[in-house]
């Protein structure tokens, strides 16, 4: 029998934990109906001094809806929300799927070229945005592009606050744009309605959460229902959680960590959510003292932010049971420090925007061992009927212990890119997914992270891809040549650099290029260093080594 099959992690689970789950609903919003029929006038989400209850969020969802239907929105039909950890996020993941749709996660940081592109990709009919970051990116944008978008909606991150709280980080208290539908009118306006069409089906998309998988540019995953309820159910009976836990928002929810992670299993498990608009650490330090939240999960950088900040004491940590952290690789020395300073462990967590966040957890109470070899701290075992299989490179699985392509299958794996049958046949070939990282598993049935074939920067937990950037870049009218990689950064693990090579004669400085570069792209992907080289290496066939830039980085 193989490895994989033999399933020698299970032993691994932490008591009481069962080998697999029966999944409770078939879709997310029959999880999110079912918990607002129980749970109706209980919290759903604490935002800064509002508290949102289930039925809040059903009502609002349900006017949200309705007025998408009465202005065209079809099912199957894409609602694009570029928000950031604002309740009105959940409203309008609702909202899509009550209408028969499916949501786009538009990450907040994108700039122009980044949303015009997911809103082509998408096909997306709708958009939910914040009044800002509509005059600031997404009016250029629907007027310089022919695309889909029918309907536009904006909202405030006030409204359900007051309309100078400085904890709202950077938030405006702006007035609805010109063109625009005001979100809160319009629930107002539909309030009490709700549209008549089917519900969703399991294996329709929920989200399509963009991604650029092991290569090239970004894709949609397409996380159905099933997918967005399967994983909220492992979140939850993975740390089990109930209604008495807290889950704290520390994660972009745009993100598939912080979109089951915080909002989805906190949705199925009728509990509160805390959000606070965007990560600040004193913010979110305030909220942990006033809410008291008792599971979270965040890329290591959060925590590193955490644990440091001034004034926090083991007191403010208490209330915390459970604290997960995926992402990016996380330093074992890292964890010590968090745990001098809180008292609190944190257990690793891994996954992919395929395969709808954890496809790995370290078991609630356990501790990741460390590979002697690499130093890796162990990304824990595989969650509740999530099979992973290390392949070698001809394709076969590889002996324990020995190092090879994470290959994943399990309820939680999406079935494809969104209008990408080729990608999706590269990278989910049979419906297992390739995921282009590289690790072992020992004998007990740990999984251990080494190294990547996919050319991907992990910049906190943000991904980049070195194509991308390389592409605006190239956009400069005075560089020839550019390669762009991953260097080793103490804080973030990785950040960006460019090599560049000019144009004969051209006089440009780094900073300059960088300034150029950051005005065209999402803050975590413009690039941090710029060396400026003659030539670039490239192979005999003219092609750039990225890899070898990258090795004399290390
Ligand atoms: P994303 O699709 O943004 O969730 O990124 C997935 C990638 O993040 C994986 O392919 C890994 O390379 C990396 N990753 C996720 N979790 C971890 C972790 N716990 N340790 C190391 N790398 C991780």
């Amino acid at each position: 029998m193989s490895a994989a099959a033999e399933r020698p992690w299970l032993a691994l689970y932490h008591e009481g934990t069962p080998a697999g789950i029966v999944p409770e609903h078939d879709t997310m919003l029959g999880a999110f109906r079912a918990t607002a029929g129980r749970r109706t006038d209980e919290v759903a989400i604490r935002y800064f001094d509002a508290a949102l209850s289930f039925r809040d969020l059903d009502e609002r969802s349900d006017a949200l809806a309705a007025a998408l239907v009465a202005r065209g929105f079809e099912p199957g039909d894409r609602l694009a929300v570029y928000l950031q950890n604002d309740p009105a996020l959940a409203v309008a993941y609702l909202a899509a799927w009550k209408a028969g749709g499916a949501a786009v996660a538009v990450n907040p940081m994108n700039r122009h070229a980044e949303l015009a592109y997911l809103l082509e990709d998408s096909g997306a009919a709708a958009l939910l945005c914040l009044e800002e970051l509509y005059e600031d990116v997404a009016a250029q944008v629907l007027s310089e592009h022919d695309l889909g978008v029918r309907t536009v909606i904006t909202c405030s991150p006030l409204e359900d606050q007051s309309r100078d709280d400085p904890r709202v980080l950077g938030a405006r208290a702006t007035r609805r744009p010109e063109g625009t539908l005001d979100l809160r009118s319009l629930l107002a306006e539909h309030a009490g309605g709700a549209p008549t069409v089917p519900a969703p089906g399991r294996d329709d998309v929920a989200v399509l959460t963009y991604t650029s998988g092991t290569t090239g540019w970004p894709k949609g995953a397409m996380n159905t229902q099933a997918n967005l309820a399967f994983n909220a159910q492992t979140y939850r009976d993975w740390v089990d959680l109930g209604t008495d836990d807290v889950v704290l928002g520390v994660a972009p929810l745009f993100h598939i960590t912080g979109m089951v992670g915080h909002l989805c299993v906190a949705l199925l498990t009728g509990c509160p959510l805390v959000l606070t608009h965007r990560f600040e650490p004193q913010v979110v330090l305030d909220a942990i003292r006033e809410h008291r939240p008792t599971f979270t999960v965040g890329a290591i950088t959060v925590f590193i932010a955490l644990g440091g900040a001034e004034g926090s004491t083991r007191e403010d940590w208490s209330s915390l049971r459970a604290v997960y952290s995926g992402g990016a690789p996380i330093a074992p020395a890292v964890t010590d420090r968090f745990e001098e300073q809180t008292g609190l462990y944190i257990h690793n967590i891994y996954g992919l925007t395929e395969t709808t966040s954890p496809s790995h957890a370290v078991p609630l109470g356990r501790r990741a061992p460390v590979d002697p070899a690499s130093g890796a701290l162990s990304v824990g075992v595989p969650v509740f009927d999530t099979v992973v299989r290390i392949l070698a490179p001809d394709g076969s699985e590889a002996p324990v212990g020995e190092t090879g392509e994470i290959a994943t299958s399990g309820p939680g794996v999406v079935p494809g890119y969104w209008r990408r049958p080729d990608a999706t046949a590269e990278s989910l070939p049979g419906g297992e997914l390739r995921t282009g990282d590289v690790g072992f598993m020992d004998a007990e049935g740990w999984f251990y992270l080494v190294d990547r074939l996919k050319d991907m920067i992990n910049a906190a937990g943000y991904k980049v891809w070195p194509r991308e950037v390389e592409d605006v870049l190239y956009g400069h009218p005075d560089v020839r040549e550019v390669a762009v990689v991953g260097v080793p950064d103490e804080y973030r693990g990785e950040s960006v650099k460019a090599f560049v090579a000019l144009r004969p004669g051209a006089r440009l400085e780094a900073d300059e290029l960088v300034a150029w570069a950051r005005e065209r792209m999402a803050a975590y992907k413009y690039p941090r260093s710029v060396e400026f080289l003659e030539e670039l290496p490239k192979t005999t066939t003219g092609k750039i080594l990225r890899r070898s830039l990258r090795d004399t980085t290390r």
